[in-house]
């Protein structure tokens, strides 16, 4: 393992400066060291980001020690809150601006091939080969405050800085198969190439099927992490390039303006829908990459075991495109209200970001803007009270009552008890 004094601390200060919390966690390990010479590594994607420039506020850390004492100590000294998984022995604290997962070293070995890893204690070093790429097995020793030294595998940094995709073993693809989709995805998103030996090895285990070997389950969480990224839309097209979308969907078909949809949906701010940060962004790309390929959906959808609701959310996304397609200007709010009551909002945000067709977009904002909290002059109870007979006539009245109301034929209460009364005579 080659390890340097960290020639670009400056970076690293700036960004502890910016980060407080981080700060204070520094200082306890600083104490921690001192008094039981555990070790503190941050690694992975923060080293990678902070050595790249990129903003990243997901924090590993390895520790070559006692995960219990460093929440013992947190806990006495930063306000936070924290989740220890013991049997896996990690634990992720969430700190005023931070999430932090903090992770003991461990040695890994497989079973078979894609299996998931046994995992048992190990060095810094064990933990440092383990993982994917050259790129992410960067640490920075961060043990001791002021001192910090970058440590990795020798070709690391020189990785970083040529911008390539290198595996740390010859079998790593085989082993974990995840890690194929994962080398996409750094390359789509750094705009990285592959090494030239990884490549030969990544096409060796796609040619053999490697991908087989993987629960559907973990292929799944690597395509909705991709389906977030930036760059979606050209990780889709590299699926198809290396020959990965049969693991997938086979044969989707990526037209450029699922590119712009992909992209809207990552920077949306409908003023008209509330809530949406509540909306799960897997759900939402997916739904936008099936509109665009509604005959490959079920096939996806059983492959990957997806919930009743996706898959009815997926339905009711299809019909109503088809209706509202067909819809023309003249259009009443009540069939509009019609149409859209029973939808999800998932389903009427991605048809609103994915059509374009203006009328389409209209009616939707129409819907949220006019039609949505609309509520019904009258009530049941107001029917009995004027004379109409308990049973199906007070829903079949109601109804339309509600209708009138919505397309500006009912304004108030009034008008409506009125309109009843007329229809009873
Ligand atoms: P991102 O910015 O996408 O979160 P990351 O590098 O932080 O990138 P994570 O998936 O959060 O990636 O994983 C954190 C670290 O754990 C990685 O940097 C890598 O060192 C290691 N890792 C994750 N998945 C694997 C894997 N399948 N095989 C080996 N190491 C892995
Ligand atoms: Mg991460």
């Amino acid at each position: 393992m080659n390890c340097c004094i960290l020639e670009e601390s400056s970076l690293l200060e700036k960004v502890i400066n910016n980060h407080p919390s981080l700060q204070q966690l520094l200082e306890i390990f600083d104490d921690i060291h001192a008094e039981s010479g555990d070790r503190f590594f941050l690694v992975g994607g923060f080293v990678r980001d902070i050595l790249l420039g990129v903003n990243s506020y997901d924090i590993d850390i390895a520790v070559e020690g006692s995960i219990d004492r460093v929440i013992e100590y947190v806990n006495a000294r930063i306000d936070s809150d924290y989740i220890y998984y013991e049997r896996f022995q990690t634990a992720t604290l969430t700190l005023e601006d931070l999430k932090v997962d903090l992770i003991t070293c461990r040695k890994e070995s497989y079973d078979h091939d894609g299996a998931l890893p046994d995992i048992v204690p190990g060095t810094f070093e064990d933990d440092i080969w383990r993982r994917d790429f050259t790129i992410n097995a960067l640490a920075i020793e961060v043990s001791q405050k002021n001192t910090y030294l970058l440590c990795g595998p020798k070709q690391a940094r020189e990785d970083l800085s040529n911008g390539q995709v290198r595996i740390l073993h010859e079998r790593s693809f085989y082993e974990d198969p995840t890690r194929i989709f994962r080398a996409i995805r750094y390359m789509c998103r750094l705009g990285f190439e592959m090494e030239i030996e990884t490549k030969k090895s990544m096409i060796e285990a796609i040619e053999n099927g490697a991908p087989n070997k993987v629960s559907s389950d973990r292929i799944f969480t690597e395509f909705c992490r991709d389906l977030s990224e930036r760059a979606a839309f050209d990780i889709l097209l590299a699926y198809r390039e290396w020959n990965l979308d049969q693991y997938i969907a086979p044969g989707l078909d990526l037209p450029f303006k699922l590119k712009d949809d992909l992209v809207m949906l990552d920077k949306l701010e409908l003023r008209f829908i509330e809530d949406t940060e509540n909306f799960d962004p897997c759900e939402l790309r997916l739904l936008a990459v099936f509109h665009h390929n509604y005959s490959k959906a079920q096939v996806f959808i059983e492959k990957f075991h997806l919930s009743k609701r996706f898959s009815n959310m997926l339905l009711s996304m299809e019909k109503l495109s088809d209706k509202i397609m067909r819809a023309d200007s003249g259009i009443k709010n009540s069939q509009i209200y019609d149409h859209f009551l029973d939808i999800q909002d998932e389903v009427l945000l991605t048809l609103y970001v994915c059509t374009d067709v203006m009328l389409v977009k209209n009616i939707i904002e129409r819907y949220y803007t006019k039609l949505k909290n609309v509520i019904n002059p009258v009530r049941g109870s107001d029917l009995l009270k004027i004379g109409v007979q308990p049973g199906p006539k007070v829903r079949e009245l109601l109804n339309e009552v509600m209708i009138a109301h919505l397309d500006g034929i009912i304004e108030n209460r009034e008008d409506a008890l009125k309109y009843v009364e007329i229809r009873l005579e």
